[in-house]
């Protein structure tokens, strides 16, 4: 048994879709799990209708959802031949029924609301590629992901139960798999980044989660491997959208490709790994476009882990400095009051280094969540920060050509391992403000 991902980019159009149906009647024998992420930019759409349906923008809400309406009808008028087919019924019903919806209630749980609209990006993408493959006599079933991944109510980032989630899996996909043990063999279609409490609100597993979507069904049934279809020929040592000449890892561990997640390679959602490299199952990146290429595997060898350099860059984010206003040290006490305001806000440090008298961290720009924490840390430190700075990771970094990096950038605070070079760098917007007036 397989499981396959596919994302945004490999259903973007009718075309997309219809590759992504061959590349699924190709697969060798065996039962096949496929879980698919909303179509395009369906989901950027949708959190955008979220935030007007929020402010009582019922108008542009609506102009929105007719928005994404029509580009599913027009996907779906490509792919199906016969014009009274039961998709173009399922779109509409869809649609009218979250636009019923966000008429009708006034949500006050942003949260919840958020992964009520936003999920219906995976319900109508898994449903046009399930009635898809059904025309083309691919023996498919799908299934409702609210069902299968059991999570807690923590909305917009739910933690999977995988007690739950397990048995739910087995007793629906593994006894249907059981049941229908013919060749050709049986696929089961599945939402990415779905889930649902015990309830049955729908919840989600934060943005680009259906690559953990994909790691909790294999590891919820044992699958042989897991494959992530993308654009690219696999991992890739930089984003080819940022740097030229990038290079392919055809095998590094799983620790690697965790470093490489958590410091914000956007390949692979950081969470994906774990539940893979605790049942040895391997994952493999491969292009959409070239199928028949190896890509790249991630698995137990370590073989190729330091061969290259790889780069990291993030952008948008803040640089903030705290100095105790009575001159105490930057020592326990301080450090736990930080940390706490921190933890308070949800706001996730991606890199912190202290002096004696200063402590700086690095971390998203999220407008939201940054004021709270400025105005909170304001009352017992002077605090002072750059916005837009990017930090950049390079990861076996003696290997790394560090001049090509850094021209014309300026570094603003510099931080070394054996293995894991970071700058924090100004970019052209980055601007130095102080917290005193807020
Ligand atoms: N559709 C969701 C997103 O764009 C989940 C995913 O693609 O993995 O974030
Ligand atoms: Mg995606």
């Amino acid at each position: 048994m397989k499981v396959y991902k596919f994302g945004g980019a490999s259903v973007r159009n009718a075309d997309a879709v219809r590759n992504v149906a061959a590349i699924i009647n190709n697969h060798d024998n065996g039962p096949l799990i496929v879980v698919i992420s909303a179509m395009g930019k369906t989901t950027n759409m949708l959190e955008k209708l979220t935030g007007t349906y929020f402010s009582g923008e019922l108008e542009v809400a609506k102009s929105i959802l007719e928005e994404i309406k029509t580009f599913h009808l027009n996907i779906a008028a490509e792919l199906f031949t016969r014009k009274d087919h039961t998709i173009f019924d399922i779109i509409e019903r869809t649609f009218y029924h979250l636009y019923y919806y966000i008429r009708e209630t006034r949500g006050k749980n942003y949260n919840y609301e958020y992964d009520r609209i936003v999920s219906t990006g995976e319900f109508i993408s898994t449903q046009i590629v399930s009635e898809y493959l059904t025309q083309i006599n691919i023996f498919n079933r799908w299934f409702n992901a609210r069902d299968l991944i059991i999570t807690d109510s923590n909305y917009r980032d739910a933690g999977v139960d995988w007690l739950k989630t397990e048995k739910a899996v087995k007793s629906k996909v593994l006894a249907w798999f059981s049941k229908h043990n013919q060749k050709p063999q049986p696929v089961a279609i599945t939402q990415g980044f779905v889930g649902g409490t015990t309830q049955g609100f729908i919840t989600t597993l934060g943005r680009e989660g259906s690559d953990y979507s994909a790691a909790i069904f294999a590891y919820t049934l044992g699958a042989e491997e897991v494959v992530i279809w993308k654009d690219v020929s696999g991992l890739l040592n930089a984003d080819p959208k940022k740097l030229n000449n990038t290079i392919l890892l055809k095998n590094i561990s799983y620790q690697e490709a965790i470093e490489l997640a958590y410091y914000g390679a956007t390949v692979i959602h950081p969470k994906t790994l774990k539940p893979l490299l605790k049942k040895n199952i391997p994952l493999k990146v491969k292009s959409f476009y070239n199928p028949g290429l190896e890509g790249s595997i991630i698995n137990k060898e370590f073989l190729n882990d330091n061969s290259h350099a790889s780069y990291i860059f993030k952008s948008n984010q803040i640089l903030l400095s705290i100095f105790p206003k009575d001159f105490s040290f930057i020592a326990e006490q301080n450090l736990s009051r930080i940390f706490s305001e921190f933890a308070r806000a949800g706001i996730k440090i991606n890199l912190m280094q202290n002096s004696a008298l200063s402590f700086s961290v690095c971390f998203d720009e999220d407008k939201i969540k940054t004021l709270p924490l400025l105005k909170n840390l304001k009352k017992i430190y002077h605090v002072k920060y750059n916005t837009h700075v990017e930090l950049i990771t390079i990861r076996h970094y003696e290997k790394a050509n560090l001049e090509e990096i850094l021209e014309g950038k300026e570094i603003l605070l510099e931080q070394k391992s054996r293995i894991t070079l970071q700058w924090v760098v100004k970019s052209k917007q980055s601007e130095e403000v102080s917290a005193e007036g807020l």
